[in-house]
């Protein structure tokens, strides 16, 4: 019997959607097993290079742009690990923790010494990993099933945009995905629940912008990202008050601070004498902060200061700056961009009895939820 054609082989059955989730990018190396048989392709040049029936331990790494697995050359720059069971690839993270994922494994050569890794698989099988990241499985179903669409959307969103792309989407920097590893039953339930539900908006796949806690008020996409044109508009959300990134602090000595400044480009001559917002946007987040000393000053936006300083440090762009003792102290509220759903203020809302239709309607206001 002649080998199926590779590209039939590497499409599950069904027309399930797929996505392409770059899981570890441009790093030098990657170590995967595989629990059960299965088959080593070279995309390259469109062969099989061997069958095997279980792996323990593949190291892979780059060397003059060949993939070398365990040492050996496969003279290839993109070869797909194919299992024959669903769950049997495991990827090795950088705690030494072995996660296992469904679908395929694209391990991609970059450039002479670096490596992707890409895990196709269905879209609602990806959102399985993805909701128990974004949220906690103990959440009331109300916002699983809110996280569950607006993951899809986001996702749906970058699937559209991916053509001729070697990936779709990056884990973790768009959105958090922890493989079959991550699966829990009450957020595999709200997969299941809202399959293939996406949101639109203007006729449209929204791409769903979510982030932790807004703090009390969301903000207009424009500001965050100048390219979302016709999103939906912010709107006030107290639903997340009180709840444990509501609020937060910070402070950094004044050197540490103009170190940083300068790291950035950003060159203050002397010490920081003051520092002060300059610009806001209508919702009260900072957009645009000066930092002085006696002989000149920079402005930069309130999410450079966000990057410069530590998006951790500086939890949002909606805070209140002095300096005391020496140091920069910072008070805010809220927890990320603030586009979008606010996932505290979803939780909130559901324990209030409102359904995951209202509160996706809440935070993406105008939108409709289709299939
Ligand atoms: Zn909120």
């Amino acid at each position: 019997m002649l080998p199926r054609p590779i590209n039939d082989v590497l499409r599950p059955a069904g027309s399930a959607r797929l996505i392409r989730v770059a899981i570890v990018v441009s790093k030098p190396s990657a170590v995967i097993s595989v629990i059960g048989p299965g088959t080593f392709y070279d995309k390259i040049h469109h062969r099989r290079i061997k069958r095997f029936g279980s792996i323990s331990k593949a190291l892979f790494n780059v060397s003059d742009g060949n993939i070398f697995v365990n040492g050996r050359n496969t003279k290839s720059s993109h070869i797909i690990i194919l299992s024959d069971m669903p769950q049997s690839i495991r990827l090795r993270d950088k705690f030494g923790e072995n996660i296992v994922y469904r679908g395929r494994m694209d391990i991609i050569a970059v450039g002479n010494n670096s490596l992707t890794i890409v895990n196709t698989l269905p879209l609602d099988e990806y959102i399985m990993g993805v909701v128990p990241r974004e949220t906690f499985p103990a959440w009331p179903a109300a916002a699983l099933r809110a996280q569950a669409v607006a993951a899809r959307s986001f996702a749906l969103t970058h699937i559209l945009n991916g053509k001729g792309k070697e990936f779709d989407i990056v884990s973790p920097n768009h959105q958090l995905y922890g493989g079959a590893s991550a699966e829990t039953l009450s957020t595999t339930k709200a997969v299941l629940d809202t399959q293939g539900e996406v949101l639109t908006y203007n006729g449209k796949v929204l791409c769903a912008f979510f982030y932790t806690c807004c703090g009390g008020k969301t903000e207009e996409a424009k500001n965050i990202f100048p390219s979302a044109n016709k999103y939906p508009h912010a709107v006030d959300s107290p639903y997340c008050k009180g709840t444990k990134h509501y609020s937060w602090s910070f402070s950094i000595a004044l050197e540490n601070c103009s170190q940083k400044l300068k790291r950035a480009g950003k060159y203050l001559t002397g010490r920081i004498t003051t520092v002060k917002p300059v610009k806001y946007f209508e919702s009260g987040r900072v957009a645009q902060i000066k930092f002085s000393s006696k002989f000149n000053s920079v402005v930069i936006t309130g999410e450079e200061c966000r990057k410069i300083l530590g998006y951790n440090n500086i939890r949002s762009t909606l805070f209140k700056v002095r300096i005391k003792n020496g140091r920069l102290q910072f008070v805010g509220r809220g927890w990320g961009h603030a586009v979008g759903m606010c996932q505290w203020g979803s939780k909130v809302m559901a324990e209030k009895g409102f359904d995951y239709e209202q509160i996706l309607s809440h935070f993406y206001p105008g939108t409709k939820i289709e299939r």
